[in-house]
């Protein structure tokens, strides 16, 4: 049955559930207090990287990254022909690096599981993995190689994504300042600041770091918190980085654009998206440590987002047990851009009262209880 969908959130989980509930027929509006992408969306270096980002093991979470970076192909070649606009998506693999002996058991680990879940990785070291990446610092031991990760330009790929919607007949409100949900139990009912009211079938909660203030509206515990990530870019010249480079600390990686991205700091700092120079300090640190040849060298950009994280760090995708018009998906912490194709399919099945067992109990929105 097509139905009417409100949106509340327009950051690229919002835009890519309302990009796919448009293809599928429903009618969309997507309501967002600021400007589309203008929040974590836009700050992300856009790796799509379900291996090097899973370390511990192959859960729910690990599978479902899996299954959005195989969706990646199709879905950003549409996302492309339908907004008429191209934006960078590169097959670099990543090298995911240990300095000392003692980690190469733990790649070693990695690299046994993730290749039961289609990595075609391997463990480099010496001058084979100086051929792979020939600036990188002579101190780093080994490398876990997965020639599968691929990266994207966020805010190229989130402004596409929002003209996708826009050409498909999406309609978007930006820079409504406050909304209230009026009703959500009879049918649904958004409220702006200007008193303007916007009715649908269906409620769609994409509010990202935000989403914890509709604990009360709903009556359910929504323990996402905003963890911010600061961020810097180098300009380079050519491309002295070829792979998506992940150590503990850290990562970098080259854009067609010239820059060499950097990211990315953990803090708890509320909603401030400010940078302080000792967030910067610790990644050039690490920066310099990985490629000697940004020792002197200074970020040209430095910005900062905040990461919906989550209590358990799965996100919260589906519908409210006792509300079936509301569906939420949120919480996406470090994996949002990633994860853009399977939420927009898995919230789609949501709406459409068919999402697969796999991952209804693993994301339920009402696992954390009442409150
Ligand atoms: C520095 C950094 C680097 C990152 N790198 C990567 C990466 O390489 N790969 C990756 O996959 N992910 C990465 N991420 C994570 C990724 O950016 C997020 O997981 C993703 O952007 C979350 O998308 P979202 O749409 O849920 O949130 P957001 O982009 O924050 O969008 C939420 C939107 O909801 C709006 N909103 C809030 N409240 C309301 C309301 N009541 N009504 C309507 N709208 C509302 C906000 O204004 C905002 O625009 C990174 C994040 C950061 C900060």
């Amino acid at each position: 049955m097509r139905e009417s969908v409100v949106i509340m959130g327009g950051g690229v989980i919002g835009l890519s559930c309302a990009f796919e509930l448009r293809r599928r027929g429903h009618q969309v509006t997507v309501l967002e207090l600021t400007r589309c992408g203008g929040q974590a969306s836009g700050a992300a270096a856009g790796m799509l990287a379900p291996y090097s980002e899973n370390v511990e093991g192959p859960d729910a979470f690990f599978r479902f990254c899996l299954e959005s970076l195989r969706l990646y192909p199709e879905w950003q070649a549409d996302v492309k022909r339908i907004s008429g606009r191209t934006f960078e998506y590169t097959h670099s693999g990543s090298l995911y690096v240990a300095y000392h002996e003692a980690d190469m058991l733990a790649l070693e680990g990695r690299l046994l599981w993730q290749r039961e879940y289609g990595s075609s990785g391997s463990i480099v070291e010496g001058e084979a993995l100086f051929r792979l990446e020939p600036q990188l610092s002579r101190d780093v031991r080994a490398a876990l190689h997965t020639p599968e990760e691929s990266h994207l330009y966020a805010p190229h790929y989130v402004a596409a994504l929002e003209q996708a919607c826009r050409v498909t007949g999406v309609r978007i409100h930006e820079n409504l300042e406050r909304l209230s949900v009026a009703d959500w139990q009879n049918e649904i009912a958004i409220q702006s600041a200007d008193g303007r009211v916007f009715g649908a079938d269906r409620l769609l909660v994409c509010s990202g770091a935000w989403a914890q203030e509709l604990s009360a509206t709903f009556g359910i515990r929504i323990p996402v918190y905003p963890i911010r990530g600061q961020i810097c870019a180098y300009e380079v010249d050519g491309k002295p980085v070829q792979h998506m480079v992940f150590g503990n600390q850290g990562y970098l990686v080259g854009k067609e654009n010239g820059s060499l991205v950097c990211g990315a700091s953990e803090d708890v700092a509320g909603f401030d998206t400010s940078v302080t120079e000792k967030g910067i300090e610790r990644l050039r640190k690490w920066n310099k440590n990985a490629f000697p040849f940004l020792a002197d060298k200074t970020p040209f950009h430095r910005w900062a987002g905040l990461r919906p994280a989550t209590q358990d760090g799965y996100p919260l995708i589906g519908a409210l047990g006792g509300a079936k018009r509301v569906v939420f998906a949120a919480g996406h912490y470090r994996n949002g851009i990633l994860l853009s194709p399977a939420t927009a399919m898995l919230a789609a099945d949501c709406l459409e009262g068919r999402a697969p067992a796999e991952y209804a109990q693993a994301f339920s929105p009402e696992r954390f209880g009442s409150g």
